[in-house]
C-alpha cells in the first residue's frame, strides 16, 4: 500500500510503497478514509535525531477516520464495514488513568513502549492503518469522514481545555483564543456553544481572522506587540478569564499572562516552547497555569456528539496523498485556512 512516511532527519516526507498491514490478535485494520494534517507533526520533523523518542521511518497521521476492514482474532465490538475515528492516545488501558477513559494520561505508555498512531506507531496517511483495540475506535454515527477526521484531535484537544475553564466562562466573562489555525478555529465555536463568554481571537494574518470571525469569535485582533493592551481594554482593565494559547511561544505567552483576569486560566496548548513563570506579582491574583494534552475518550465521544448536532464545523482543505507533502508545505508556511485533510 502507499504511505506518507518521515524517513530521514530533517527532510521532507514521501510517500512510499509499504507492505499491507495485517492485524494481530486483538487489532482492527481500518481502510483510512481520511487523515488530518496537525502543526505538532511539524513540530516532530524539526527535531534532532537525539531529540526523536521513535525510530524512523514513520508513518505520520494522528487524525485518523476509516472503515473497519479486517478484525484480529478475539476482537469483539466492531463489524466490518463500521465507519470509525481513532482515539489517538493510546494508553496501557489498565492504569487508574486509563481506567478515566484518560489514556492522554496513561502512567505506563512510556514504560511499555506505547505510542500514537503518528507520533510513534504507524499512522493514518496510509490505505490502512493498524489500531491495537477497538476501545480505541468511536462510531462515526454518520459524520462526513473529512469533516470528522480532525475532531479527534484538532476538536478533542481545544475541547478538553475548554472544559476544564467552563466554571469560569460565565455570562459577562471573556475567552482569548490566540493562534486561529486547525485548533483554534475549533476552540473558537466550542467556545461559542459551550459558553456565554465573549470570544476574542488573535492571529498574525488577515486571512485567519476573518476565519476567526467568521467561525463566531466576536472580536479578532492582530496578534502584536498591542495586542494585551488592546484585550485589557475590550475588557474596561480587567482582562480575559480564560486564554487559550494555540502557538505557545514565548511572544504569545507573554500575552497571554498578560491578559489573565485575577483568577483566570491561562491554558498553554502551543508546543512552541515558551514558558510562562509563575509568582507573587508576576500575574494577576491566583492565576492558574496548565498545559494540557490532547484529551480523554469520553470527551471524543462528546465533540462527535457536538460535530452532530451542529455546534461544530471544521474548515478543510483535502488532498490527495502524493499531495500531502504539500499540505505540509502549506501548513509549515502558514497557508492552511482551517485544517488540511489528507484522502489515501
Ligand atoms: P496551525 O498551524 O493550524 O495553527 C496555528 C495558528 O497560529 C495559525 O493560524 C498561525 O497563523 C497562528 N500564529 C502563528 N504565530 C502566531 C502569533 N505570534 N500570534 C498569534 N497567532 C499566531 O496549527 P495547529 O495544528 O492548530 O496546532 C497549534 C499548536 O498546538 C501547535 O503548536 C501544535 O503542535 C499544538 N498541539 C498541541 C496539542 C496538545 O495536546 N497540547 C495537540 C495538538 C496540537
Ligand atoms: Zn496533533
Ligand atoms: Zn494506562
Amino acid at each position: 500500500m502507499k504511505a506518507l512516511q518521515y524517513r530521514t532527519v530533517g527532510a521532507a516526507p514521501e510517500v512510499v510503497t509499504v507492505p499491507d498491514p495485517e492485524p494481530g490478535p486483538g487489532q482492527v485494520l481500518l481502510k483510512v478514509t481520511a487523515a488530518g494534517v496537525c502543526h505538532s507533526d511539524i513540530a516532530v520533523m524539526s527535531w534532532s535525531a537525539e531529540e526523536l523518542s521513535f525510530p524512523l521511518p514513520l508513518t505520520l497521521g494522528h487524525e485518523g477516520v476509516g472503515t473497519v476492514a479486517a478484525l484480529g482474532a478475539g476482537v469483539t465490538g466492531v463489524r466490518e464495514g463500521d465507519s470509525v475515528a481513532v482515539y489517538g492516545p493510546w494508553g496501557c488501558g489498565a492504569c487508574i488513568k486509563c481506567a478515566e477513559g484518560k489514556e492522554n494520561y496513561c502512567l505506563r505508555a512510556a514504560e511499555l513502549g506505547i505510542r500514537p498512531p503518528g507520533l510513534g506507531a504507524p499512522g493514518s496517511m496510509a490505505e490502512y492503518m493498524l489500531v491495537d483495540d477497538p476501545r480505541h475506535l468511536v462510531p462515526l454515527g454518520g459524520l462526513d469522514p473529512v469533516a470528522a477526521v480532525p475532531l479527534t484531535d484538532a476538536g478533542l484537544t481545544p475541547y478538553h481545555a475548554v472544559k476544564r475553564s467552563l466554571p469560569k466562562l460565565v455570562p459577562g466573562s471573556t475567552a482569548v483564543v490566540i493562534g486561529t489555525g486547525g485548533l483554534g478555529h475549533v476552540a473558537i465555536q466550542l467556545l461559542r456553544a459551550m459558553t456565554a463568554a465573549r470570544v476574542v481571537a488573535l492571529d498574525v494574518s488577515e486571512d485567519k481572522l476573518s476565519l476567526a470571525r467568521t467561525v463566531g469569535a466576536h472580536q479578532a485582533i492582530l496578534s502584536d506587540a498591542g495586542a494585551a493592551a488592546k484585550v485589557r481594554e475590550l475588557t474596561g482593565g480587567r482582562g480575559a478569564e480564560a486564554v487559550f494559547d494555540f502557538v505557545g511561544i514565548q511572544p504569545t505567552v507573554d500575552t497571554a499572562g498578560a491578559i489573565a483576569a485575577t483568577e483566570g486560566d491561562v491554558t498553554l496548548v502551543g508546543i512552541g516552547g515558551g514558558a510562562l513563570p509563575v509568582g507573587f506579582g508576576r500575574q494577576n491574583y491566583e492565576v492558574s497555569v496548565t498545559a494540557p494534552y490532547w484529551g480523554s475518550r469520553a470527551e471524543l465521544i462528546e465533540v462527535l456528539d457536538l460535530a452532530r448536532a451542529g455546534d461544530v464545523s471544521v474548515h478543510t482543505e483535502t488532498y490527495s496523498l502524493g499531495d500531502a507533502p504539500e499540505a505540509y508545505a502549506r501548513l509549515h508556511d502558514g497557508k492552511i485556512n482551517g485544517r488540511a485533510v489528507i484522502l489515501p
